[in-house]
């Protein structure tokens, strides 16, 4: 079997209902970036930080993944598919991909503020101002703030060299060092890039732009590449 990788962004879950960080109605607008997503914004503010995660986790709970979620368990059968998402959220899991590596955590996880590998299931959608790690420290969300280590970057390009067939979905491709991963696409690969916008791939060669909406473009994708309508 063809291995097809897929690095997906936030725009796959926006017809979810899951806001992006960089459309217009996003995330950076009513929030500042600094103050929510960096170790600076934790030490200033934890109570606020916390607050931020807990309303996207609490608002996770209600969206169910869609059909480009879906579409993609479905090139299973047709292909060696792994997935390597830059979302936090588990909508990837829950449509049933089988082999998803998580790039920048995981939302409904918490972790120990001082042994960040002490990481615990949230029961629910609230990290609550008294919960403590089995050493006694506060917990904080499991997700990777900007400045931190990507722990999972290596595997990630590893899976990316290895790639018969790479596909990008609604990322813009701005978040380092996610973003480089398209520079490990190996020479004469086919890269599909799914997006309504136009996203930075810096020219390179043998790019195919599908300019739609995660749903619509996985289908054609999905067409593409099996000769078959996706059967969603
Ligand atoms: P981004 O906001 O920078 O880019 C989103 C991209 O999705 C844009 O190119 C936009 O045109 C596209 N898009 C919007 N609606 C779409 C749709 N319906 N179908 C397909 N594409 C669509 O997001 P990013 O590139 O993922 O990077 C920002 C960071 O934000 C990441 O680190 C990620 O962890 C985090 N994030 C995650 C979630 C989530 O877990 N769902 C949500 C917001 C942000």
């Amino acid at each position: 079997m063809q291995k097809l990788v897929v690095l997906t962004g936030a725009g796959i879950s926006a017809e979810s209902g899951i806001k992006t960080f960089r459309d217009t109605g996003g995330l950076w607008e009513e929030y500042d970036i600094m103050e929510v997503a960096t170790p600076q914004g934790w030490d200033k503010n934890p109570e606020m930080v916390q607050k931020f995660y807990n309303e996207r986790r609490r608002q996770l709970l209600e969206c169910k993944p869609n059909n480009a979620h879906k579409g993609l368990v479905e090139l299973e059968k047709y292909f060696d598919v792994e997935i390597i998402t830059q979302n936090v959220d588990d909508l990837h899991e829950r449509a049933g991909s089988k082999k998803v590596l998580l790039l920048h955590g995981e939302l409904r996880k918490a972790q120990s503020t001082r042994y960040p590998g002490l990481v615990y299931d949230i029961d629910g959608w609230e990290i609550k101002e008294e919960d403590r790690c089995e050493k006694g420290y506060p917990l904080r969300p499991h997700v990777v703030w900007f400045g931190e280590p990507v722990p999972a970057m290596e595997t990630a390009i590893e899976i990316t060299r290895e790639a018969d067939i790479f596909v990008v979905i609604g990322t813009s491709l701005n978040v380092y060092p996610a973003a480089s991963l398209l520079d490990y696409v190996s020479h004469g690969v086919r890269v599909y890039i799914i997006d309504p916008e136009e996203v930075m791939h810096h020219g390179r060669a043998g790019i195919e732009v599908i300019k739609e909406k995660a749903g619509v473009g996985v289908g054609i994708l999905f067409k593409k590449l099996t000769g078959k309508n996706l059967p969603l």
